[in-house]
């Protein structure tokens, strides 16, 4: 590792360069390079095997996912509500808002960041439309218990699961709670397209709809059947992701190896709080965040810079929370969120990805107990 180097808190995965080289070559046979090309079609079998899912919809990313999934149900936009959680990336809530809906937010729990079921009822009100809770870092919501509060209401659950990568519960793909779960391949996530991302579901139905919607609506030729947009994922990203597929399990396994020295070593350090790992669910281990306390030596921000002083760059995800960004913090409530603020003003994500070297994470471990 060279010492001027500047380590940050992720680097992408990328398969052997001749591999992908190897794999795009078809395309200057067809030179069909977009809009649901046979890496596209090909790609979403593939996926739809891993993440053990009855239906997947390949999109250009994981916010538009999110913004197709939303529009897919088709909800009344005139005052309607969604509950979900302000601790997560800002996309989530970007998507509820740019569907015309209201985001309602709903407090966290200390112990797994993942929002807090006891807390949603409420918050219901009859424009209620649905849940948008956020498996954080990987870790699974309380999933039966929040659909037994969206049957009750007859509201619909879509899950942000762009950290659940291939993440099962109970044995089953994460994918199958909730109406639809919505996935990110973005290069800093556990499994990259380069851009990229995913709707998961049962309905059939669905199907047709996102393939429509995710191309301006169009359904043939000369019929046009809904307001869609653009947001298809080209064949240079389809193949990155089954060339990256292949090497996923190796990839998940060489993080374990890190996130487990991390766990070890870090658990005897007074006053730095890991978060609380549902044991029904796997790790896709695609985030290490340490939460300080009260009895830690020095604050979040200190030691965010003093990281930094080493040329290790870690992020304070998340913070500020999405209530309190520039663009929400006076449009929609922000009480009620004490767990959220507690954990957002003191969380710190630690360098992990695929080929780090142990050297870097004894580094980062010196540093955090002297
Ligand atoms: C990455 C991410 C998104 C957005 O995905 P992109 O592929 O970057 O568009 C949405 N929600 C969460 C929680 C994310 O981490």
């Amino acid at each position: 590792m060279c010492k001027s180097e500047r380590i940050n808190v992720t680097r992408s995965s990328m398969p052997p360069y001749e591999e992908y080289i190897e794999a795009i070559r078809p395309l200057w046979d067809t030179h069909w390079i977009t809009n649901m090309g046979r890496y596209h079609m090909e790609l979403e079998n593939q996926l739809k095997r891993y993440l053990g899912v009855p239906e997947i919809s390949l999109m250009v990313n994981g916010h538009m996912s999110l913004e197709m999934a939303i529009q897919m149900m088709e909800f009344n936009r005139e005052g309607g509500e969604v509950i979900t959680t302000p601790y997560s990336f800002i996309s989530t809530t970007h998507a509820i808002v740019r569907n015309g809906l209201k985001p309602v937010f709903c407090d966290i729990k200390y112990g797994d960041a993942t929002i807090d079921e006891d807390r949603i009822e409420e918050l219901i009100t009859e424009k209620t439309v649905a849940i948008l809770p956020v498996h954080v870092y990987g870790n699974v919501c309380n999933v039966e218990k929040i659909q037994g509060i969206a049957d009750k209401y007859n509201l619909k659950v879509i899950y942000d699961a762009a950290h659940a990568f291939g993440v099962r519960y109970k044995n089953e793909g994460i994918g199958n709670w909730g109406d639809a779960s919505v996935f990110s391949f973005h290069a800093t996530k556990v499994f990259n397209t380069i851009e990229g991302g995913a709707v998961t579901f049962k309905e059939q139905k669905y199907y047709e709809k996102l393939y429509n919607l995710k191309n301006f609506g169009i359904h043939d030729e000369e019929l046009v059947v809904d307001i869609g947009a653009n947001a298809k994922m080209n064949e240079f990203c389809a193949i990155m992701g089954l060339c990256n597929l292949r090497h996923i399990d190796t990839a998940i396994q060489k993080r374990k190896k890190y996130y487990d020295l991390y766990t070890q070593e870090l658990s005897k350090v007074k006053g730095i709080r890991l978060l609380d790992r549902n044991n029904e669910a796997d790790n896709n281990y695609s985030y290490f965040p340490i939460v300080l306390e009260e009895d830690y030596i020095c604050s979040r921000n200190q030691l965010y810079e003093r990281l930094k002083e080493h040329n290790i760059f870690c992020r304070k995800y998340f913070f500020p929370l999405i209530s309190e960004s520039k663009c929400y913090r006076d449009l929609y409530g922000n009480s009620g969120l004490n767990n959220a603020k507690k954990i957002s003003n003191n969380v710190l994500i630690l360098p992990l990805y695929e080929d780090m070297e142990t050297e870097l994470i004894n580094k980062v471990l010196k540093i955090i107990s002297e």
